[in-house]
């Protein structure tokens, strides 16, 4: 069986743990959720007939100060940088994300690009086009979901999880 330390970043407010709480208990909270220290969540899947426990950290609101400890990224399998699809603000920090990410994490770490709120269409401020044009400058991959209507969750976390797969496969 796989063990796998799958990690969640992004600004204050985009939605990781609205998604993690839809993807390990599939439930959904309007209100805001406060987390207190790092909230680690287990689900056990099965990806291509492998078994397949993954720990989900999730922030205690540290991200609030843009930036995370190195205990946080470490011997993490994968990081999902998620912004929100209807905060150019939250977009425009992807990149800080990103550079923090690489630098407190190994080098064959999985980093995915991940837009939320896709439910929001009215309001929406960045396009699937640019999102997917940052991610692939990046060269990581890019996922669009929705925690409220739990559109695209499993399927962001399960390709994800192939990714991982992918990489310890090679070592
Ligand atoms: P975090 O700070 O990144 O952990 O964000 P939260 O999970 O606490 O979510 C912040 C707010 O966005 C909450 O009010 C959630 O209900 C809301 N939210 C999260 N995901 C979605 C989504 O997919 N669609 C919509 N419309 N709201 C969402
Ligand atoms: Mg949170």
């Amino acid at each position: 069986d796989y063990v796998f330390k799958v990690v969640l970043i992004g600004d204050c407010g985009v939605g990781k743990s609205s998604l993690l709480l839809r993807y390990s208990d599939d439930f959904f909270q309007e209100s805001y959720l406060c987390t207190i220290g790092v909230d680690l969540r287990i689900r056990t899947i099965s990806v291509d007939d492998k078994r397949v426990k993954l720990q989900m950290w999730d922030t205690a609101g540290q991200e609030r100060f843009k930036t995370l400890c190195g205990h946080y990224y470490r011997g993490a399998e994968a990081i999902i940088i998620v912004f929100d699809v209807t905060s150019e603000n939250s977009f425009s920090n992807v990149l800080r994300w990103y550079e923090e990410a690489r630098q407190l994490s190994r080098q064959d770490t999985v980093l995915v690009l991940l837009g939320n709120k896709s439910d929001m269409a009215d309001s929406r401020a960045v396009s699937t086009e640019r999102a997917q044009s940052l991610a692939a400058s990046l060269n990581i991959a890019y996922f669009e979901s929705s925690a409220k209507l739990c559109d695209n969750v499993k399927e962001t976390f399960t390709a994800t999880t192939r990714k991982m797969m992918e990489a310890y496969q090679k070592h």
